[in-house]
C-alpha cells in the first residue's frame, strides 16, 4: 500500500488519526461482519477485533496510520482473513510429490472408499465395537478382524494394537519379561522415530541376548545361547536397510527346529509384512506373513498402514494360546485401537480376498504399480503449465526418476517414475545461489492451499508424479497460478 509508506505530513488528507478508529461495537454491528459473526461467532470475532484496533490505535500515535485502513470495507476483509488464517486446522492435506509413496512423515498408506464409508459410519452411528449381537453379551474388539487375519495369514489367532512397535512391546513384555531373547546382531535394528529393538527390548522387560555377527550368524549361534531362562527365538526384518556381500541369517525353519525341543516360541517382526506377494504386480517380492507362519514361526507382528495398505495398526497373529495369553496383560488394554482404526482396517483386509481388484482398489497398491507411462504422460501435461507461472526464473523439465517404497520397505528396491524436475532459471549464477533460488521455490509450494512436496537434490527440486492420482491433477494444476516467488 503506497499510501502507508508515506512520510507523515506529506499527504495529511490520507492520514488518519486515533478518533477515525471505530469503536468495537460499530464494528461488530456492520452489516459486512454480519456473515463472520455467523460463521465464527462473538467471542472469537471480538477478540480478533479488539487486536486489530489496537494495532491501528498503535500505528495512528506512531504516526502511520491512513484512512483506508479504518475503511468499513477493509476492516472486514482484514478480520475474515485472520479469522480463517486462526480457524484453519493444523492437520492439512497436501500433495505428496516427494516419490517416496509410504511416507511416514506425510501420514504412509491412503484408504480405500470402503474404509473412508465404515469410519464415517463408526463416527457417527453407534456400532457393536464389543457386543456380540449373537449372544447379546459383551464382545471382543478383536473379533471384528481377528477371522479375516487368519483367513489371510493361515495363523490360529490375532490381535490388533495401536501400531507395530506396540504389537512388539506387548509381544516381549507378555512373553518374555525378565527372561532372555535371542536375537542376531545382524537384526537389531533401528526405525526412524526411535524405536530400536535393544530399547524397546528393556522397556518390555526383557534381557537381550545378542547373537552372531553383523553380517554373519549360524544356527549354533542360537543354539549355544538356548538356557532355561531363554523366553524365545527372535527375528527381526532389517526394513530399512540391507546388508549384502558375505553374509549369512538363519531361515524361520531352521529356527523353528532349534527352539521346539527347548518348548519356546520363534517370533518374527516381519516390520511391513505383506500379505500376498507383491511380485504378481511387478514388485520386490518379500516374503509374506502367510509364508512366514508355515516356516514355523509363531508368532508374526506387522504394521497396519506400510506394505499392507492400511490404517494406523499394529496386527499380531500366531498360534492360539499366545495370543490368548497376550490379550490377557493388561497393557494390551493401554495398547489397544480404537474403533475408527478398527472400522477402517476390516474393509482394507477384506480388499486382499479378491485379489484380482487389489491393485485397482487399494490406493498403496494402485500408486506402487502406477505405470511409469501414465506418469509420464501426466508430467508431460503439468510441464507447460508450470513452466508458464515460473517464467524466466525456473526451467522446468519432464524427466524419468526412482520413486521409493517407503517406510522400510524393501530400501533398495526402486521404481521407475516420472515428474519434473525445477532448476533455478539463470545458469551464469553460482551454485550457492541456485541452492537459495531452490529453497526459496521448495518454500512457495510449501505454502500453496494445498503444500506441494518435492525433494531437492543435485541443484534441482524433484516432483514425482506418481503420488500424484488423475482425480488430483485438475486441483493440482488450478492452484499452480497461486505461486508467489
Ligand atoms: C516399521 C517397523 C516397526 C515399527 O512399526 P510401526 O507400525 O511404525 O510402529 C517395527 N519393526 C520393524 C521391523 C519395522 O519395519
Amino acid at each position: 500500500m503506497a499510501a502507508a509508506i508515506t512520510p507523515a505530513g506529506t499527504s495529511t488528507s490520507s492520514m488518519a488519526s486515533a478518533s477515525d478508529i471505530p469503536s468495537v461495537d460499530r464494528v461488530l454491528n456492520l452489516a459486512q461482519i454480519k456473515p463472520l459473526l455467523a460463521q465464527y461467532g462473538r467471542t472469537q470475532l471480538t477478540g480478533a477485533l479488539r487486536r486489530h484496533l489496537d494495532q491501528l490505535r498503535a500505528d495512528a500515535l506512531a504516526g502511520k496510520l491512513v484512512l483506508a485502513d479504518v475503511d468499513d470495507s477493509q476492516l472486514a476483509a482484514i478480520l475474515e482473513k485472520q479469522l480463517a488464517a486462526a480457524n484453519r486446522l493444523h492437520l492439512r492435506a497436501l500433495f505428496n510429490l516427494t516419490g517416496t509413496v509410504l511416507h511416514t512423515n506425510l501420514g504412509r498408506s491412503l484408504l480405500p472408499d470402503e474404509a473412508v464409508q465404515a469410519v464415517v459410519s463408526a463416527l457417527t452411528t453407534p456400532g457393536n465395537l464389543e457386543f456380540d449381537l449373537d449372544s447379546g453379551g459383551r464382545g471382543d474388539r478383536d473379533d471384528l478382524v481377528e477371522d479375516v487375519l487368519c483367513e489371510l495369514t493361515g495363523a490360529e489367532a490375532a490381535t490388533v494394537v495401536n501400531n507395530n512397535a506396540a504389537a512388539v512391546l506387548l509381544m516381549l513384555n507378555t512373553l518374555a519379561q525378565k527372561k532372555e531373547v535371542i536375537v542376531s546382531r545382524g537384526e537389531l535394528i533401528e526405525i526412524g522415530g526411535a524405536f530400536r529393538i535393544p530399547d524397546i527390548m528393556q522397556r518390555a522387560g526383557a534381557k537381550l541376548v545378542e547373537v552372531g555377527t553383523t553380517n554373519r550368524t549360524h544356527p549354533a549361534d542360537y543354539a549355544n545361547a538356548i538356557t532355561a531362562r531363554s523366553a524365545m527365538l527372535m527375528k527381526v526384518h532389517c526394513s530399512n536397510y540391507a546388508i549384502s556381500g558375505f553374509t549369512r541369517s538363519v531361515a524361520v525353519d531352521t529356527l523353528a527346529q532349534l527352539a521346539r525341543p527347548h518348548g519356546i516360541p520363534v517370533t518374527v517382526d516381519l516390520g511391513s509384512g505383506t500379505l500376498l506377494d507383491l511380485a504378481q504386480w511387478g514388485l520386490p517380492s518379500e516374503t509374506t506373513v502367510r509364508q512366514t507362519i508355515q516356516q514355523g514361526a509363531d508368532l508374526v507382528t506387522f504394521s497396519g498402514d506400510k506394505l499392507l495398505g492400511g490404517p494406523q495398526a499394529g496386527l499380531i497373529v500366531g498360534h492360539a494360546d499366545l495370543i490368548r495369553r497376550i490379550k490377557k496383560n493388561p497393557l494390551k488394554r493401554a495398547l489397544r485401537v480404537g474403533k475408527l482404526t478398527l472400522a477402517a482396517l476390516e474393509p482394507v483386509l477384506r480388499l486382499y480376498l479378491a485379489p484380482e481388484f487389489l491393485s485397482e482398489r487399494l490406493p498403496a497398491l494402485r500408486l506402487l504399480t502406477r505405470p511409469q507411462l501414465a506418469i509420464r504422460n501426466q508430467a508431460e501435461r503439468l510441464l507447460p503449465i508450470l513452466q508458464n507461472v515460473l517464467e524466466s526464473h525456473y526451467t522446468v523439465t519432464a524427466e524419468a526418476m526412482f520413486s521409493q517404497i517407503g517406510s522400510g520397505a524393501l530400501p533398495i528396491d526402486q521404481l521407475p517414475s516420472y515428474g519434473l524436475a525445477l532448476r533455478a532459471g539463470n545458469a551464469a549464477n553460482g551454485g550457492k545461489h541456485h541452492g537459495r533460488a531452490l529453497d526459496k521455490l521448495e518454500k512457495a509450494l510449501r505454502q500453496l492451499p494445498r503444500p506441494v512436496i518435492g525433494r531437492i537434490g543435485n541443484d534441482a527440486l524433484w516432483l514425482d508424479c506418481r503420488c500424484l492420482e488423475e482425480h488430483d491433477e485438475a486441483l493440482f494444476s488450478a492452484q499452480l497460478r497461486a505461486i508467489v516467488l
